[in-house]
């Protein structure tokens, strides 16, 4: 186990080894980045090489230390996972035990609190005092999606290392370069990546089932744009089941109908889903370009109702009604038909009610 398997963040990477290289190891670390950058595979890299007894840059993988390491045994590397919503204070106290211990066998320890975000504000409060004075022999690493849900006193008494998102062009020029992938699938796997590169690789290697949830996703957008206000009810059982989806969902719609705008203005090499272009054609006749570039303000609404625990049923319903409303104006139209029809006489007013017959049983 080494850098090498963090994909990307070169200059995250160069800076740990060049801490482990001067032995400039500080008692606290931040690990903040967006859910799949590698944070905590990173922390445990990191702690393996300020273990490891060549005392390197780089982890030699072959000392005893390393081995322990690599097989998640190591009895001076502690990574403290909490599955609860929260970190409480009796959490702390039994990190407060590990922390007043010597270590087992080598010089240092390592602590890494995975999503630290989740301390309570007491539990911080008793954390931040072994911050202060820690034992000299400790190395804690707080991992979290984003520092500034740590209380600050915290944070201000540890070293943040930020991983970022990356370039969908690095993206893509890895998964080119790197795993073969054609040009065309790679700028739809990227499209999908929010710039993480692991994400990516899991794509490709269907571990994250993002473009069977996108087919089903479009399908359903297919279906409401042709189908009556009823067929909204229809997926409530779909989304029901997707609960946990809903982010990749929202993102999917999000990328689908900026695709769909892009198509209607010409702007071909700026859509994503381009193995999906019939399908993009034909909606975008049914839609309308205004609508479907207002329509990322309903998504976003959703994504925050959905985070805020507005009912949930009702938050999608509304979407797919929003959905629903990217149609061209019908009604509008039928007013206007209707209006013209109303103002002639005779031969004039037997083809409009011809084309109001036609529109009302064809277009809604
Ligand atoms: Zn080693």
């Amino acid at each position: 186990m080494g850098y090498d398997e963090i994909l990307g963040q070169e200059k995250i990477k160069k800076h740990l080894m060049d801490i482990t290289k001067s032995d400039s190891i500080s008692h606290g670390y931040i690990f903040e980045g967006p859910k799949g950058t590698g944070k905590l595979k990173l922390a445990s890299i990191f702690a393996q090489t300020i273990l490891c007894l060549e005392r390197d840059d780089y982890p030699c993988s072959t000392c005893s230390s390393c081995i322990k390491a690599q097989a998640g045994s190591h009895p001076d590397i502690h990574i403290m996972d909490y599955s609860e919503n929260s970190i409480k204070r009796q959490d702390v106290d039994e990190i407060q035990e590990i922390v007043y211990v010597k270590p087992y066998e080598s010089r240092k320890k390592v602590i890494i609190l995975n999503d630290a975000h989740k301390m309570t504000v007491q539990a911080s409060n008793t954390f931040l005092k072994t911050l202060e004075e820690p034992p000299e022999d400790t190395v804690i690493i707080l991992i979290t999606v984003n520092q500034s849900l740590i209380i600050p006193t915290l944070v201000s008494r540890c070293q943040t290392v930020k991983l970022d998102r990356i370039s969908d062009s690095e993206v893509k020029r890895i998964l080119v370069e790197e795993y073969e992938v054609d040009s065309q699938k790679a700028g739809l796997i990227t499209g999908y990546s929010k710039g993480i590169v692991q994400r990516a690789v899991n794509i490709l290697k269907e571990e994250v089932n993002i473009l069977q949830l996108r087919g089903e996703i479009v399908d359903m957008v297919d279906n409401i744009l042709k189908s009556g206000k009823s067929t909204v009810f229809e997926y409530e059982k779909y989304f029901d089941k997707h609960k946990d989806d809903i982010d990749d969902i929202l993102e999917i719609l999000m990328i689908w109908f900026r695709d769909l705008s892009f198509y209607k203005v010409g702007a071909m090499n700026q859509i994503i889903n381009i193995d999906r272009m019939d399908l993009i054609e034909k909606q975008s006749v049914k839609t309308d370009k205004k609508r479907c570039s207002e329509i990322y303000e309903v998504f976003q609404n959703t994504y925050d109702d959905v985070k805020s625990n507005v009912n949930y049923k009702l938050a999608i319903d509304n979407m797919l009604f929003g959905i629903q409303e990217v149609k061209h104006d019908y009604n509008c139209l039928l007013r206007k038909i209707y209006k013209a029809y109303s103002g002639t006489s005779g031969f004039g007013k037997g083809i409009y009610r011809y084309i109001f017959y036609w529109s009302n049983h064809s277009l809604i």
